[in-house]
């Protein structure tokens, strides 16, 4: 049992999308770019202009100026850009839900009331430091969860910002390229992109710093990226990123995301119908199209991920962590559920690429688990 058709069948796209062909071949012309972007000759104003092409095109898929968007090596870079300003804000107020790389931030610098669930708004609020003047407060609420794909209302939550007189940090990674993101980045003061989740590159990413806020750079040294992230630019990557953001803007201007919306939801229908037992998380809110978070307390996330790789399927168990190692969705926690079910949630994120082929031999390879699981039982 491999796959499909003995080809593997990849459904884990929120981890990382695969390469768009666009990408993959700015990328290949921009490696021929001898010159530093920084440099005044012809060589480095050919690099400089792949990457000002790659930053008009990123812009038009995400909305905003040219002038707000500063490349980085991850989001996760962007994200600490924010949240490691030392004269903005002293007082965080998130989801707790949020990705590890605005939570952990968080967790580690600033003790954190932990709020009973994941609904936005009902996050934590860390108390203000003591000894020091006070700065003011960051909201951080991402536009949608990677686990669930769970949308949050963005524009509520920049009013409630507006309200409180706090900055708003808007993670952008999963939402753009799915769906429209444009309003996100006109309502928040902040909001981080990456290249590898919309079919760019691995480790390039993006900062959108709304035009009127002075931030402090993380790295200091040549000025680059208007002294906001010093070293000299990624030139390949940026070129990659770019290049998948216009093709995922093409994408949703071609209503691509409905079709696949209505493969996750055949998906889910055909699970349901053999597994009453299955939780399907966050079904009753708005998600992205391409996400299903399922959870069949007792079977362990982790041996199913296990098992379905075997079959040939790639998925993924709670947030797939840099290390591999796969714990309790501190996602679900939050969401109320109890830990059993919180350790035995799958994600399976689909894309513009997956047919209803696959999707079919996924749901046959699940329910033979799951039969064989059932059967034992009994
Ligand atoms: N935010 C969200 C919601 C993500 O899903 C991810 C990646 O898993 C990140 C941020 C981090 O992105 P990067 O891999 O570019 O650091």
């Amino acid at each position: 049992m491999t796959g499909l058709d003995g080809r593997r069948v990849y459904l884990d796209w929120n981890a990382t999308a695969p390469l768009r062909p666009e990408a993959r071949a700015a990328m290949l012309e921009a490696m021929d770019a001898v010159g530093n972007p920084s440099s005044v000759h012809a060589e480095g104003r050919a690099a400089r202009a792949i990457v000002e092409k790659a930053r008009a095109q990123v812009a038009s898929l995400v909305g905003g100026s040219v002038d707000e968007l500063v490349f980085t090596s991850s989001a996760t870079e962007a994200a600490q850009t924010v949240l490691k300003q030392p004269f903005l804000f002293d007082t965080v107020k998130a989801c707790v839900t949020e990705h590890d790389c605005v939570d952990t931030h968080i967790r580690r610098s600033i003790s954190a009331e932990v709020g009973a669930n994941g609904l936005p708004l009902d996050g934590y609020r860390s108390p203000p430091m003591s000894g020091f003047v006070q700065l003011g407060l960051l909201f951080a609420f991402a536009a949608a969860n990677n686990e669930t794909g769970v949308c949050n209302p963005v524009v509520e939550i920049a009013a409630a910002a507006k309200e409180q007189n706090a900055l708003y940090l808007c993670d952008a990674v999963q939402a753009a390229g799915k769906v429209g993101v444009q309003q996100v980045v006109k309502v928040a003061d902040f909001a981080l992109f990456s290249g590898h989740k919309l079919g760019g590159p691995k480790g390039v990413g993006a900062l959108r710093v709304r035009a009127d806020i002075q931030l402090e750079g993380l790295l200091h040294g040549g000025g680059q990226e208007k002294g906001l992230r010093a070293g000299t630019e990624n030139v390949v990557g940026i070129a990659g990123f770019g290049a998948a953001a216009e093709a995922a803007q093409r994408d949703l201007e071609d209503g691509v995301w409905e079709r696949v919306a209505a493969l996750r939801n055949i998906l889910e229908a055909r699970l349901e119908a053999v597994a009453p037992d299955l939780i399907f998380v966050g079904r009753e809110a708005e998600r992205l199209p391409n996400t299903t978070c399922i959870a069949l307390p007792g079977w362990k996330g982790e041996t199913q991920v296990m098992q379905l790789d075997l079959a040939g399927f790639a998925v993924s168990a709670g947030s797939a962590c840099s290390s591999g190692k796969v714990k309790e969705s501190r996602v679900l926690r939050a969401m109320g559920f109890d830990a059993v079910t919180a350790s035995s949630a799958i994600r399976v994120s689909l894309g513009p690429t997956t047919t209803e082929a696959e999707i079919t031999a996924f749901a046959e390879a699940w329910t033979t688990l799951y039969r064989k699981r059932t059967s034992r039982a009994a």
